[in-house]
């Protein structure tokens, strides 16, 4: 048995101590007051933790976001964390942090507070027993991931393009290591048609409504399950009333893909798409906005390294990959190899059933100390 992993298990009843107060903390993306106290609670939990807070990345808007340095390597290895939840406020004191069956339940309590305790109490592993990794570790603290990261990419891609190594404390659906992330797409479609009267002269009309079912149809025969590409019109709207013949109508649609060529190309036969309809408009904007994190040869290579680990401290663990993109798919755009997955053990993220494993908890952290010390 492992020091490390025999250590933490001796701080399991602390880290579920600390990991009520943040989940009872709450933090949506929007309340820049509340993320911004749960900011500066992290800031000094990682400093507590022997991190150096390095750089304060402040924003007007959304919460501040945090570089915190561990240890004085040349060469660096990245860990992403993100603070935000996508609940709103009040919704930790209608439901606060609970314990039941071996699983904490909270908001955020799997995505991912339970991966920034893992990260924490990995650090404090280290420095309660004086180890310092060969690369310098990095942690990043943002504040907008569940909203796409629009202030926090540049941060993040910066820190990626100096990074050897990118490992991502997003929770495992029960186990395995993620892998592959597709890429997202997100796209906004206007259509314009000819309105008139219903009843009266409806052949004077061309209904944008018509054309968005049409569009639609189009759209959604672009999925190609087998190569890994969906396309999803997830909203739609349209029309003013029903003896009108529609002027306006439009759809907000959602690409997937798993590889860079075909974001590129569904990217262009979504903006190509013509109307059917003479008369009417066409307007599409948007693109791909998490390119997507492939599964490479290197990346493969920290997989393999990371269940090496695992084994030495007396478990087995898989890997997966997913639809849904991360801040981890900017960093592995980048080329860096990246790991996701390596937060808490749990299921039900952005669900009122959202849990975390208790026993994960000194698991996963166990890991990633181990891991950080192997990297090299
Ligand atoms: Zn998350």
């Amino acid at each position: 048995m492992s020091q490390i992993y025999t250590y933490l298990k001796s701080q399991q009843a602390e880290m579920l101590n600390r990991l009520e107060q943040w989940v009872n903390h709450d933090s949506p993306t929007f309340n820049k007051p509340a993320v911004d106290a749960m900011g500066q609670m992290l800031v000094e939990a990682f400093t507590e933790a022997g991190a150096q807070l390095t750089a304060v990345h402040e924003q007007a808007e959304m919460g501040h976001h945090y570089t915190l340095t561990y240890g004085q390597g040349q060469s660096q290895i990245l860990v992403l964390c993100h603070f935000d939840t996508v609940w709103p406020m009040g919704e930790a004191r209608q439901r606060p942090f609970r314990i039941e069956n071996g699983k904490a339940l909270g908001p955020g309590v799997h995505d991912m507070k339970g991966g920034i305790l893992i990260g924490l109490y990995a650090l404090k592993a280290l420095q309660h027993f004086g180890l310092t990794p060969r690369h310098r570790v990095v942690f990043l603290l943002t504040s907008d991931e569940e909203i796409g990261s629009p202030t926090s990419r540049p941060v993040i891609e910066a820190e990626g393009q100096k990074s050897s190594y990118c490992l991502v404390l997003e929770g495992s659906l029960d186990g395995p290591l993620t892998t592959w992330r597709k890429g997202v797409g997100r796209f906004d479609m206007q259509i314009t048609g000819i309105p008139a009267h219903a009843g009266v002269e409806p052949e004077k009309g061309v209904s944008a409504i018509e054309e968005l079912a049409r569009q639609i149809q189009k759209l959604h025969a672009m999925t190609d399950l087998p190569r890994g590409i969906t396309v999803n019109v997830g909203v739609v709207s349209g029309g003013e009333r029903s003896n009108i013949v529609a002027r306006h109508a439009r759809a907000e649609i959602d690409l997937r893909v798993k590889t860079r060529q075909d974001g590129e190309e569904l990217t262009r036969r979504i903006l190509a798409l013509q109307p059917e309809q003479p008369g009417c408009q066409l307007k599409i904007t948007g693109g791909i906005n998490r390119g997507p994190f492939e599964e490479t040869p290197a990346g493969l290579a920290l997989f393999e390294k990371a269940r090496g680990v695992a084994r030495m401290l007396g478990f087995d663990v898989g890997k997966t990959g997913s639809g849904g993109g991360s801040d981890g798919n900017f960093v592995a755009a980048l080329g860096v190899p990246t790991l996701d997955g390596l937060g808490s053990l749990g299921g039900g993220a952005h669900a009122l059933t959202e849990f975390t494993r208790i026993e994960g908890l000194p698991q996963r952290a166990a890991l990633l100390a181990e891991l950080l010390l192997q990297l090299d």
